[in-house]
């Protein structure tokens, strides 16, 4: 790689990450000394209730995550804590099973299992050709190849914050302003460092591409 300028285009990226990392935490912060007076575990429940699935199941486990047929698992400071953030990732666990419902579950799993797995792979394969200057063309390959799969990720996992929202509003959690403006400050946040991720693969790609290197 001869271009030196090639190289501040990664560390710019790299930087905005940093700097949408700092406002997410400093967002979830915010979020975590609001109290909602309910549980993370209570807020699923009462949201799974408004959606008819009432027969989802709510339980302790060590990722906040929803599993196909076989319920939504929240961590323990999340299942107990009754914070703004709490019930923001519990909604947005009740949000997946939404859009599992809504979409039908092949169509929406099949893709979310590739795009989980295809993102860590395109950015090691752009992140190694920049450094070592070989094997770029394949890299840029991957990564446009991917690039559809990761934004399907990327807006599956924004559209469940915005579900989320939704839920909580529609089951009054966030009736009073001073919490609402903690969920919505914590969801854009994480909403804007998501589509970073998405787009930094192709955006990599693209620059490469267009300085020439091989
Ligand atoms: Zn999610």
């Amino acid at each position: 790689m001869s271009d030196p300028s090639l190289i501040l285009l990664p560390w710019g990226l790299g930087v905005l990450d940093l700097a949408l990392w700092v406002a997410t935490a400093w967002a979830k912060r915010r979020a975590s000394r609001v109290p909602v007076g309910i549980s993370g575990m209570e807020a699923a429940r009462l949201a799974l209730r408004s959606q008819g699935l009432r027969e989802v199941p709510v339980r302790l486990g060590r990722a906040n995550r929803f599993i196909l047929w076989d319920g939504i698992e929240l961590t323990p400071d999340v299942y107990a804590g009754d914070s703004a953030a709490s019930v923001v990732t519990a909604a947005h666990e009740v949000a997946h099973a939404v859009q599992v419902r809504g979409a039908g579950e092949r169509r929406l799993t099949y893709p979310y299992a590739a795009g989980r797995l295809v993102f860590p792979l395109c950015v090691l394969a752009v992140l190694a050709a920049a450094l070592t200057g070989q094997g770029v063309s394949t890299a840029l390959v991957i990564s446009l190849v991917s690039t559809p799969l990761v934004l399907f990720v990327v807006l599956v996992e924004v559209d469940a914050d915005r579900k989320a929202l939704g839920l909580l509003d529609e089951v009054g959690l966030l009736r009073d302003p001073e919490r609402r403006k903690a969920a919505v400050l914590l969801i854009q946040a994480r909403a804007a460092r998501l589509i970073l991720w998405a787009l930094a693969p192709a955006v990599l790609s693209l620059w490469l591409a267009q300085a020439g290197v091989r």
